[in-house]
């Protein structure tokens, strides 16, 4: 079976969140079990300038307005990039420092259809097109109605991924026919969502089989409370949604073998190993190397969803009784500053690093002992199972695939609501004092499955069904 995998992210080349993990690991788990995979990424600036040993193996061109955009495809491995300097050779994948790219509407559109064309060119067939959230969104959409009739790829089936449906690429509707789409799609059945053009809904409406990142997230999403506007989409799809919980890569993430720790430990020796992390993390960030308290840690988008301010004053009690507190961060401006005012009102207890510092992270997961996620809503979250497979216990709030991966080993607050995010903190910083029960939940954390094995089994299935229905449209 041939399988094209979209993402407009993809560790090692590029990442900003959990989508370039997914992207990054999901398709060599699939190509282990004997699936043709290849994976298109756009040639950003900074893809262009860690990867430039690339080979031409073709050229498309699409049509946005009036325009004709061409674009090299470059292949490196089972990757084909989508060279396209105009749009992609800037600073920023999504964004700079002034906010949005004001063309991203173009930008994946182009992306999007550029992956049809360059498919098109370079296989004799295509089975099944994996999308992946609102940038590849309007793949779906092009197939289905601009390629529909194409030999090669026509009767291809769309599996379309939602790691989180808060980002919905709602644009406005004059891009319909600059996009080259008949206006008989600009429906509410269909890519219209209030009155704009959204790349999301669009595969939502015109993917063969659609499913999320966590079984519960997939259940979340139908209601008004989860569903971001979308869940009525969602509930009409209900028969062909589904949920599969992420892996994360187990070879990458591990302890073990992490190049970027100075001590490298296992679930044998976690003991010694820990506290040598955690003394480094330490020295590292200018904390009190003190073993003796709790270091609870986070690395994460800064951003309502994350729950953080939920955090701040739990926090700062349990700082006052000898806790510490590591957080590896960026996003939110008015979040971060009352993160930056308290850690300066705590030297040596509370640090903040308000960047992205991908070496910096794999020894924040392994020198902290509590890792913090009290998430108001989380597709799947990556954090709370790498921080699990370093010996870092989880502290998260019970919704999405947090409820999904962090019981039996973590800390679970029922709601997103102050009141429970402290109580867990608390419940974790005592359980942390009994050192012996401590550590069993460490060495069980650290022993739970969370590779992809068993997921990949899963999208396997969804792309065989999702062929099927293809196949007989
Ligand atoms: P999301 O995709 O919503 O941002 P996930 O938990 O699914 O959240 O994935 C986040 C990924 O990004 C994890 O691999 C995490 O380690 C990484 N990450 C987040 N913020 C940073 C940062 N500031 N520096 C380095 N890595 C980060």
């Amino acid at each position: 079976m041939r399988v094209v995998f979209a993402a407009s992210e993809a560790v090692p080349f590029c990442k900003t969140g959990g989508l370039a993990d997914v992207a990054g690991s999901l398709p060599a788990a699939l190509a282990e079990r004997g699936i043709s995979i290849t994976l298109f990424v756009p040639y950003y600036r900074e893809v262009r300038v860690s990867f430039p040993d690339v080979k031409c193996v073709g050229e498309i061109s699409v049509p946005i307005g009036e325009e004709s955009v061409s674009a090299r495809l470059l292949r490196l491995g089972d990757t084909i990039f989508v060279d396209c300097p105009q749009f992609f050779d800037r600073d920023g994948l999504y964004g700079d420092e002034e906010g949005e790219h004001p063309d991203n509407d173009d930008r994946f559109a182009f992306f999007a259809r550029s992956i049809l064309e360059g498919s098109r060119t370079l296989f004799k067939s295509v089975e099944v097109f994996h999308t992946h959230d609102w940038q590849t969104g309007l793949l779906p959409l092009f197939l289905k109605t601009l390629y529909a009739a194409d030999p090669v790829i026509g009767k291809a089936a769309v599996v379309s991924t939602i790691h989180n449906l808060a980002f919905q690429g709602n644009f406005q509707k004059d891009r319909v026919p600059r996009f080259g789409l008949p206006w008989s799609v600009f429906t509410q059945d269909g890519a219209e969502f209030y009155d704009q053009l959204s790349f999301l809904k669009s595969s939502l409406v015109w993917a063969d089989k659609i499913n999320t990142v966590s079984p519960t997230y997939a259940e979340e999403i139908k209601t008004t409370e989860f569903g971001c506007g979308l869940d009525g989409a969602l509930v009409a799809r209900s028969e062909d949604l589904s949920g599969i919980l992420n892996g994360i890569d187990i070879e990458y993430w591990n302890p073990e073998s992490d190049d970027h720790l100075g001590e490298r430990y296992g679930v044998d020796d976690f003991v010694e190993g820990k506290k040598a992390c955690k003394r480094a993390l330490q020295k590292e960030t200018g904390l009190d190397e003190d073993p003796s308290g709790c270091l609870f840690a986070s690395v994460t988008r800064i951003s309502h969803q994350k729950g953080l301010d939920l955090a701040l004053d739990p926090l700062e009690r349990r700082i006052e009784k000898g806790d510490q507190f590591v957080l590896l961060g960026q996003g939110d401006a008015a979040l971060l500053s009352r993160y930056e005012s308290f850690a300066s009102h705590y030297p040596g207890r509370v640090h903040l690093h308000a960047t992205f510092d991908e070496p910096f992270a794999h020894r924040v997961y392994a020198g902290a002992d509590a890792f913090l996620m009290p998430s108001r809503f989380e597709p799947c979250g990556l954090g709370q199972m790498i921080a699990m497979r370093y010996g870092t216990l989880p502290i998260a709030v019970a919704t999405g695939g947090l409820a999904d991966t962090v019981s039996p080993h973590g800390f679970l607050a029922a709601r997103a609501e102050r009141g429970s995010v402290s109580g867990v903190i608390e419940a974790a910083s005592k359980a942390f004092g009994k050192k012996s029960a401590w550590r069993a939940r460490v060495r069980e954390a650290m022993r739970a499955e969370f590779s992809w094995r068993a997921s990949a089994q899963q999208y396997e299935t969804l792309y065989r069904d999702a062929a099927h229905v293809a196949a007989t449209r």
